[in-house]
């Protein structure tokens, strides 16, 4: 990640001046205010702002719920409960603003999440910074044989060598021509809003993205996923870091209900049972279709 050293001196400077505050804080997001967390080559995530903790979740809970909640006794039970039944406005009472650097092919899977709020760094506006996303050797693969939406083993010896040569020489040669389209050096320059056409898709843009964490959460499920693609995953990886941090509680519920649990339908959990009571199930016999059972067995191990 290459931040400039007007970036780097922006961070320190609202690192070092600290002011007080009643409102309510989390220690642990705290920590990463305004931190850059290297994503990709180029890429980062940095928390910009961000609103309430766990206690906020539980705040809000307690004050829909009304009388009767004298039996959920503490915060952790209380948001596991809000996790478990699917209870989600209190997450809504949390939100976050990242500052996000991003190549733009993953931009397009990340603007399709439509609950939150984005700006995005002005093309037409601005000149694009010669970055572009080059992936690691090892994440040079082949198409997925299984997985039509998907890669399969990295690539290996010349070819990867050329794929590796290509992505880099048009990487350069668009930039090139970008910067001479618009350049105004002896003649007009063409306008940045047209120019930026011919840049391939592993450019890097950058954005400011808000959203509350029920939201987020919806977006970390989906994006921190195996399935999907490991250039946005890598973001939501490292996303999910700082939310553990943010609210540990919260994050600890999402990541047992949600990340690591699985949901059934009403035919694989009468599978289950029949299983628990000895019976050999088959697909055959499950009344699941094959992608259906292959994706049940994935969950039952
Ligand atoms: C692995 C993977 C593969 C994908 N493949 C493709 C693909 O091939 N092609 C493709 O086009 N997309 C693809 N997507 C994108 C996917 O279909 C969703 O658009 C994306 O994940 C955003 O999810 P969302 O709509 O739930 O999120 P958000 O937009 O954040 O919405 C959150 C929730 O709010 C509600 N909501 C928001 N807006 C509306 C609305 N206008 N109407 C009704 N309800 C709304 C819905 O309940 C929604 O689930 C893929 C996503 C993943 C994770």
């Amino acid at each position: 990640m290459a931040l400039t050293a007007d970036q780097q001196a922006e961070i320190d400077q609202q690192r070092s001046t600290p002011r007080q505050t009643l409102r309510a804080v989390s220690d642990g997001m705290e920590a990463h205010l305004y931190t850059a967390i290297p994503v990709l080559d180029h890429g980062f995530v940095r928390v910009i702002d961000y609103m309430g903790d766990d206690a906020a979740i539980c705040q809000a809970a307690r004050v829909s719920y009304g009388r009767g909640t004298k039996s959920v006794q503490n915060d952790e039970g209380l948001i596991r409960y809000l996790m478990r039944h699917w209870h989600s406005t209190p997450f809504e009472m949390c939100e976050v603003k990242l500052h996000v650097k991003l190549p733009v092919f993953v931009a397009r899977q990340w603007i399709r999440h439509r609950t939150a709020n984005v700006n995005e760094y002005s093309a037409r506006y601005s000149i694009l910074d010669r970055e572009f996303y080059i992936p690691a050797p090892e994440h040079i693969a082949a198409q997925s044989q299984v997985n039509n939406q998907g890669r399969g083993a990295p690539l290996e010896g010349a070819e990867a060598a050329r794929v590796l040569e290509i992505l880099k020489a048009d990487s350069a040669r668009c930039y090139d021509n970008y910067e001479a389209m618009i350049s105004q050096d002896g003649q007009e320059g063409l306008a940045r809003e047209l120019a930026r056409m011919n840049l391939p898709a592993n450019i890097y843009t950058q954005w400011y993205w808000k959203v509350d964490l029920h939201n987020l959460l919806h977006f970390l499920r989906l994006r921190a996923d195996t399935h999907a693609q490991y250039e946005i995953r890598v973001y939501a990886e490292a996303i999910c870091a700082v939310v553990a941090d943010w609210v540990p509680f919260a994050y600890a519920a999402f990541e047992d209900y949600r990340l690591g649990g699985a949901n059934l339908s009403a035919k694989a959990l009468d599978c289950v049972r029949r299983m628990l009571k000895g019976e050999e199930v088959t697909q055959e016999s499950s009344g699941m279709s094959k992608g259906e059972w292959r994706e049940f067995e994935g969950v039952i191990g």
